[in-house]
């Protein structure tokens, strides 16, 4: 029994003529497997419409969440009334995309009228454009011909509390799966279910994360034991760098889960950055293919391609970056102050990109989103005010507007001469680094450069490494 599990982004369904095409795709693979099931994200550009709706609503902006509801629902509904011809689906959908905008309206307003937004009230607003989509998607399936229903996947993916950015529960999510979808792909049902949502155990809605969609289906296509999981999204496949940035950008036909988990970590927007851990140890292949490109042959991603040999694959970058340093000569061989730094580093919640390698003893330097750098000095001169009140620290400075610029390959912090080239082909283009990464695993070497730089940085290391000067 063959299974395919295949996920479209949110531009593979933000038009009429986009959702058109994923949907043929899907109809011509249910075709080919004995069992489809598609995980859909909202049309492109709806999360952030819902999130703005929110904070408006927050600052007591009534007008604008208001417009915001207005906009949306007229775009499903013109993709309704484009897409659906049967009146009594059209009809239903119609009902469906008020109703949940009405909803939208109605949590809009309580947070209007508290002036207060929580991340458990933001999972709920936002979990609306996935609904949206995914019967806007059932409708047109079977108006195709397919029979297809939408599938919450509040319904399915339970999760811990962490609002924002869920943990996704193994055990209870595979139950309610087999449950709930098991007896469907039976009845040859294509389910759509809706991607980056999930609830608490007790029903409240949750969201994995922005981008959220790929890692929706990467779990339920290990739940499911498929035999592949396909993200169709808006280029040719995984690319050597962000084709917004580098034009000449190709598609690399084969790399490994290790390879692309670092990059998809380091930045490239192309796959969610959890999207990969769910299939590693079934070893299920995930294919990245173009919607509007589907007969191209994309990227496999699987633990061991063929050309593993230590040449640099990809390169990205991750900006709004600030260092922050500790420093002190009283640090030298005083116990713990690593631990403590880390600690506090948490208990800030941020999250640590890199840890760069100091260049002596005396000082533990790394990188988190700018954003969260206040938190983070505030809670390090809170933890280590003895230390610094004694002098043994002399100041913990946080430097902005930083890049991570980030070599991938598998090998190339093993090979000998990589990251002589990645030098010095910064240095041609006069590019300062800051301070070098250890990164996760093998496959990636990464790079602290000013946020001025960053540009060309990632195209210097394209051109002369990856692309051998050409
Ligand atoms: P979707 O909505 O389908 O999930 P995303 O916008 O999240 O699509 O991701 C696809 C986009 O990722 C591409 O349009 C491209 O601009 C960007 N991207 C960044 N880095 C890469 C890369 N290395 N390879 C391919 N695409 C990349
Ligand atoms: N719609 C969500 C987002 O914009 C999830 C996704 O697109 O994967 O982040
Ligand atoms: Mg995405």
């Amino acid at each position: 029994m063959s299974i395919l599990m295949m996920k479209f982004g949110g531009t593979s369904v933000g038009t009429p003529a986009a959702m058109a095409q994923a949907g043929e795709i899907v109809s011509r693979e249910a075709k080919n497997w004995d069992h489809v099931v598609v995980v859909v994200s909202a049309l492109s550009g709806v999360t952030d419409m819902l999130i703005a709706g929110a904070r408006s609503a927050e600052t007591g902006n009534k007008e604008r969440y208001q417009e915001i509801a207005d906009t949306i629902r007229t775009r499903h509904r013109e993709m309704a009334a484009k897409l659906i011809t049967d009146p009594a689906e059209r009809e239903a959908l119609e009902r469906t995309i008020d109703s949940y905008l009405s909803e939208f309206s109605r949590l809009c307003e309580s947070v209007y009228v508290l002036r207060e937004l929580t991340p458990r009230v933001l999972d709920g607003i936002v979990s609306f454009g996935e609904r949206l989509s995914a019967r806007l998607l059932a409708a047109f399936l079977r108006e195709q011909g397919l029979r297809s229903e939408a599938v919450d996947a509040t319904e399915l993916i339970v999760t811990d509390g962490t609002f924002q950015n869920a943990v996704p529960l193994v055990d209870p999510t595979r139950a309610r799966v087999a449950d709930r979808l098991g007896p469907s792909l039976k009845k040859g049902v294509v389910p759509v279910v809706t991607g980056f949502i999930g609830a608490t155990e007790d029903g409240i809605p949750t969201t994995l994360g922005r981008g959220g969609s790929d890692y929706t289906a990467a779990i339920l296509g290990e739940m499911l034991d498929s035999d592949a999981v396909w993200i169709f999204t808006d280029v040719d496949g995984v690319m050597t760098a962000d084709p917004r940035i580098v034009p000449d950008a190709h598609v690399i036909p084969d790399i490994s889960y290790a390879e692309v988990g670092e990059l998809a970590y380091f930045g490239a927007k192309v796959l969610h950055p959890r999207a990969i851990r769910p299939v590693i140890d079934r070893g299920i292949p995930v294919w990245v293919k173009n919607t509007f490109n589907p007969d191209a042959p994309g990227t496999r991603i699987v633990r061991s391609p063929q050309n593993t040999d230590g040449t640099v694959k990809a390169v990205t970058m991750i900006d709004d970056l600030t260092m922050i340093n500790v420093r002190g000569r009283g640090m030298i061989g005083v116990p713990g102050i690593a631990g403590r730094t880390f600690s506090a580093v948490a208990r800030a919640n941020a999250n640590v990109l890199m840890i760069s390698q100091a260049s002596s003893e005396q000082s533990i330097c790394f990188a988190v989103p700018t954003e969260s750098a206040p938190a983070v000095v505030a809670s390090l001169e809170e933890e280590l005010a003895h230390e610094l009140a004694r002098r043994d620290i002399d100041s913990i400075w946080a430097q902005n507007d930083l890049v991570i610029i980030t070599a991938v390959g598998a090998g190339v912090r093993d090979t000998p001469g990589v990251d002589g080239r990645i030098f010095s082909a910064l240095g041609k283009a006069r590019i300062n680094v800051l301070a070098i990464a250890q990164g996760s695993s093998e496959c990636s070497v990464s790079l602290v450069v000013e946020a001025t730089d960053g540009i060309a940085a990632v195209r210097q290391i394209h051109k002369e490494v990856i692309n051998n000067g050409k």
